[in-house]
């Protein structure tokens, strides 16, 4: 029987800590690591299908799972507990527990050591927008009620609705084909794998946005990088709008954490080791260049966290 998983693609805000789809494309990508339920079940050649809690985003059948160990910085309340923390932009101490409302100046920090998965599935990708209701697809799992981020469906109901509102059979009749159960029943085919690398982000962000830096203005494509928000966050959102074009040396300088946003007041705030440098000294207290996405400023936040503990 060909396995199917729904997996969210809308992180489930602070609940989990599991990468929740932080990737830059659905289309070719899915990412998680070993704090997610099912983490170990999924395998090549199941099905997988991309859902916002909305709606069906698309699906596909899994062409390659790349795995790797990575250390993860978890943030908590220290009173708690719990990861529902959030920095205050004015007020002391700085940080407040959205569960318990502890104050406190400094967040709990705990590393742990993850496997971290990520899919390949490009090559069968069908774009579902508009074709299945969040309570459609929750009807065709074994559980409908289930909370996890990654949870296993039927493939012959969800192949069974989706012929019925596309009514036609050949894309899916495709990922069928393309299936484990298929490739063990004989119709092996050579697996190409897809790269979207950070090229194709950038020249993505350029079309996006234009030529601008987000944080000093307009800049020459030549002088912009794309700078991978959503690696700064250890709880999910939507993996659209991960990242912003930045000027290669703010890049550099941001990943460093001497320069970070104020989300609040969407200012740039250049740390005081560079207040010499006339050309940086003068972006403190600039705001952007650009209108921050909620995305952008979770993720923003999540940067501060890391990079400035103790501001
Ligand atoms: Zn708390």
């Amino acid at each position: 029987m060909t396995i199917a998983w729904l997996v969210l693609a809308l992180g489930n805000s602070r609940e989990h800590a599991g990468n929740d789809g932080y990737d830059d494309s659905p289309s070719q990508h899915y990412s998680w690591d070993s704090s997610v339920q099912n983490h170990a079940r999924v395998a090549v050649g199941d099905v997988i299908a991309l859902w916002n809690r909305k709606e069906l985003i698309g699906l596909s059948v899994i062409e390659a799972i790349d795995t790797a160990i990575a250390e993860k910085t978890l943030y908590s309340c220290p009173q708690c507990g719990k990861a529902d923390i959030k920095r205050r932009q004015r007020e002391k101490p700085a940080y407040r527990c959205g569960k318990c409302g502890h104050l406190f100046s400094a967040p709990r920090q705990k590393t742990r050591t993850v496997t971290t998965y990520r899919s390949v599935h490009g090559k069968r990708w069908m774009n579902g927008r508009g074709l299945l209701s969040a309570s459609e697809l929750r009807a065709l799992c074994d559980a409908p009620k289930s909370q996890l981020s990654m949870r296993p469906a039927r493939w012959e109901r969800l192949q069974q609705a989706l012929l019925e509102v596309t009514g036609q059979a050949g894309t899916v009749k495709d990922i069928a084909a393309a299936t484990r159960l298929a490739i063990s029943g004989g119709h092996r085919e050579s697996l190409v794998r897809v790269r979207v690398g950070q090229e194709a982000f950038r020249r993505q962000l350029l079309r996006e946005q234009g030529e601008i830096c987000a944080f000093t203005g307009p800049t020459p494509a030549a002088a912009l990088e794309a700078a991978h928000l959503y690696s700064y966050a250890e709880s999910g959102e939507h993996r659209d709008h991960g990242g912003l074009l930045l000027r290669r040396d703010i890049h550099r300088l941001f990943d460093l954490g001497h320069v970070a946003v104020d989300t609040a007041s969407g200012t740039l705030d250049v740390a005081s080791s560079l207040h010499h440098y006339p050309c940086y000294a003068q972006l403190h207290g600039q705001p952007l260049a650009v209108q921050l996405r909620p995305e952008h400023e979770v993720w923003l936040d999540a940067h501060w966290l890391s990079q400035r503990p103790r501001a």
